[in-house]
């Protein structure tokens, strides 16, 4: 039999250096676990608990009946990019034609296709912290310099401008955060965001990356948009999709709207990697745009009810230190009270990796360890998940952390 070496010498310098996405390695050993037989508690992917609502649903199944099977254009059927253009005016008061939207298979792609059309091998890309775990690989593989800045919990997880001034240099290429964030919470006022703009506006080789996919999860009431400055919105890309607000990740539709150039220039990547997104699930995304926000505020009001029940419930375990999210649907607590500490079989725990472990295989209950993030001090806690659940997950967190010494 060959050795590992040998066989995995077959791949290539690209892949063999890529991490495998953490929230989805955690939901697997979740589901791995509960394969034998174990009640897991799953917190650690980041995906409404809700189903589509029906009529989304109902204009995918029209769509095959009214034959849509074919290839769809590139960067979207023109009805979805009209829609993108209407809905980024009626909710973001952002002027865009059609030309500027490209539709992509969920905003994962979107965010690829951005990176890959932007960045040369050795630019820097300034990533603030804690971050969403794609962004930071996606930047090597294309062979770019992740420059992390990082907020603490204290700040509310907001980096000051100064530290985003101290960032740039002559080779920073490209500026990535999520607003609400992942996996934080945290929302930018229109204020912050102005304060970011206007250091961005003393450097024109810079654009900005704006992952706005959690818009419509926001306990604030206000979405700030980065291309809503105009001294600065030709170099925004802002980035969208449907997973989050309308409860709907297995359909894959995300997209950008960006100058002329960038769309066309994702376009053309898109046209060599995957082509135009699935057609029944863009005809989907027309009709959840035509049906305005109704159903996502429904989802919203629950995420809402559900962070004010897990802060009260973490309020309870010792050592867990949390701040208060604004949007998306994690609780990003600093758990590093418990690094240090031996659990029960004599591990010790290093850190939050190990933390997410021990809780994983001792609770049942499944979380993303905060270094996938950029965050080793913490951990991610989804709470798209019933009631009764959370409570549970909670408890037996409580009951496990309990017996590191
Ligand atoms: N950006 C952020 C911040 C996310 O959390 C996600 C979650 N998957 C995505 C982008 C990608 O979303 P999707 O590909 O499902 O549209
Ligand atoms: N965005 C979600 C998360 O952060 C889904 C998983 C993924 O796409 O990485 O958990």
């Amino acid at each position: 039999m060959q050795s590992t070496e040998q066989v995995t010498s077959f791949l290539s310098d690209r892949i063999t250096a890529l991490a495998e996405s953490q929230t989805i390695a955690m939901a697997k050993k979740a589901r791995e676990l509960a394969a034998q037989g174990h009640d897991v508690i799953n917190l650690s992917f980041g995906e409404p608990d809700f189903q589509t609502p029906q009529y989304i649903k109902d204009a995918a199944k029209k769509a095959l009946d009214d034959g849509f099977t074919f290839y769809t254009p590139v960067a979207g059927y023109p009805d979805l990019r009209q829609e993108i253009v209407a809905k980024l005016k009626r909710d973001n008061n952002l002027d865009y034609k059609p030309e500027n939207i490209v539709v992509s298979t969920g905003a994962k792609q979107s965010i690829a296709n951005v990176i890959m059309t932007l960045i040369n091998p050795g630019d820097e890309v300034v990533i603030f912290s804690p971050y969403w775990v794609s962004y930071e690989e996606v930047v090597k593989l294309a062979e770019g310099v992740p420059v992390l800045v990082k907020a603490s919990i204290d700040n509310d997880f907001v980096i000051t401008p100064e530290q985003l001034e101290n960032a740039i240099t002559s080779n920073t290429k490209l500026v990535m955060y999520s607003s609400p964030c992942n996996p934080t919470g945290s929302v930018f006022s229109k204020d912050e965001l102005l304060a970011f703009a206007r250091i961005l506006e003393k450097h024109p080789q810079i654009f900005v990356m704006a992952d706005e996919i959690y818009e419509y999860i926001n306990f604030t009431g206000e979405h700030a948009s980065m291309a809503q400055f105009d001294f600065i919105k030709d170099r925004v890309i802002t980035v969208n999709g449907f997973s989050k607000g309308y409860a709907m990740t297995g359909w894959r539709v995300g997209y950008i709207a960006a100058r002329k150039e960038i769309a066309d220039a994702c376009d053309k990547m898109q046209s060599q990697i995957t082509s135009g997104t699935c057609s029944i699930a863009q005809k989907a995304a027309v009709a959840a745009l035509k049906g305005g926000r109704g159903a996502s505020e429904e989802m919203s009001a629950a995420y809402l009810r559900r962070r004010d029940l897990v802060l009260g419930l973490m309020k309870d375990i010792p050592g867990i230190v949390t701040n208060v999210p604004q949007g998306a649907f994690y609780i990003f607590p600093d758990v590093s009270a418990y690094f240090g500490k031996t659990t029960p079989d004599g591990q010790k725990i290093n850190g939050s990796f190990e933390l997410s472990m021990f809780i994983l295989n001792d609770a049942h209950v499944a979380a993303v360890s905060g270094d996938a993030f950029g965050a080793d001090e913490c951990m991610r806690f989804s709470f798209a998940a019933s009631d009764e659940k959370l409570k549970e997950a909670m408890e037996r967190i409580k009951v496990s952390l309990a017996k590191l010494q």
